[in-house]
């Protein structure tokens, strides 16, 4: 059902994760994979973001504002990835099809938005379903910054057929799509998938945000909340190791990931 995922995926959920290098890298020439043209490209290095990351995990300040800098482009066939020095056998038919061609010229959608959408088509060829949808919600995210909700709506609308569409998902990631649902103001859809989540008994960290959810669609709010208005800030929780958390039954990589994207001065 699901064929290898090509390529840097680390990059593609959540976006970039914070890495001992961060900073801006020096540009170099790099060969495109599709084509063979040579371009100027810069390798993104994430910085830890500092603010709470977004229901959705769309990371906080300053993460946030370096979408731009997350894939490359090629100037030469246009095919995207965070290094495009490699490609799927897959991505490498994609960029030649119609599709792709029509996507990265569609001048009524945000450049940036359509970046991320042809990176999303690409990994959808290759069979990367989750990769396409965490892409695809990332176009929605540039959309929110361009301002254009009628986009943003749909896009995150796409975002949950892929991830549907694709291998079964954890609690965690079913929490994402009853984000993206709620945010597209599929607020039925969101409430059920909110409901089914609730009564599996998801881990504490799953059903602190699931609760928040539901308030949330209860109200009808479309708007952007952070995980901030669902959990207590890091530092007011006790010093938990792994071990611990594990016993109590909460989900570590929630956790972890969290831990990661909030970090409090
Ligand atoms: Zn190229």
């Amino acid at each position: 059902m699901s064929r290898p995922t090509p390529g840097p995926f680390h990059a593609a959920r959540n976006g970039p994760q914070p890495g001992p290098r961060a900073g801006a890298a020096r540009p170099a020439d790099i060969r495109c994979a599709v084509c063979g043209t040579s371009s100027r490209q810069s390798r993104f290095r994430p910085m830890p973001p500092e603010g709470a990351p977004d229901l959705d995990l769309r990371p906080g300040e300053p993460l946030r504002s370096t979408m731009a800098s997350w894939l490359q482009q090629c100037p030469h066939c246009g095919y995207v990835a965070p290094e495009i020095a490699h490609a799927h056998p897959a991505a490498i038919e994609a960029v030649g099809t119609a599709p792709f061609r029509a996507l990265i010229a569609d001048s009524t959608h945000p450049p940036l938005s359509r970046r991320f959408l042809a990176y999303a088509y690409v990994l959808e060829e290759t069979g990367a379903l989750h990769a396409a949808a965490e892409a695809t919600l990332q176009a929605a995210w540039a959309a929110d910054d361009a301002r254009k909700p009628d986009l943003a709506r749909a896009w995150r609308g796409d975002a949950v057929a892929l991830w549907r569409a694709g291998p079964p998902l954890d609690a965690e990631q079913t929490v994402r799509v009853v984000d993206a649902l709620r945010r597209a103001e599929a607020f039925d859809d969101a409430a059920n998938t909110a409901g089914q989540l609730a009564a599996s008994h998801p881990p504490e960290a799953v059903a602190g945000v699931i609760a928040l959810e539901q308030r949330l669609i209860a109200l009808e709010d479309s708007g952007r909340h952070t995980v901030a208005s669902a959990l207590p800030p890091p530092s007011r929780r006790p010093h938990a190791s792994h071990g611990s958390i594990a016993r109590r039954g909460v989900a570590p990589g929630l956790w972890e990931r969290l831990r990661r994207l909030w970090r409090r001065s």
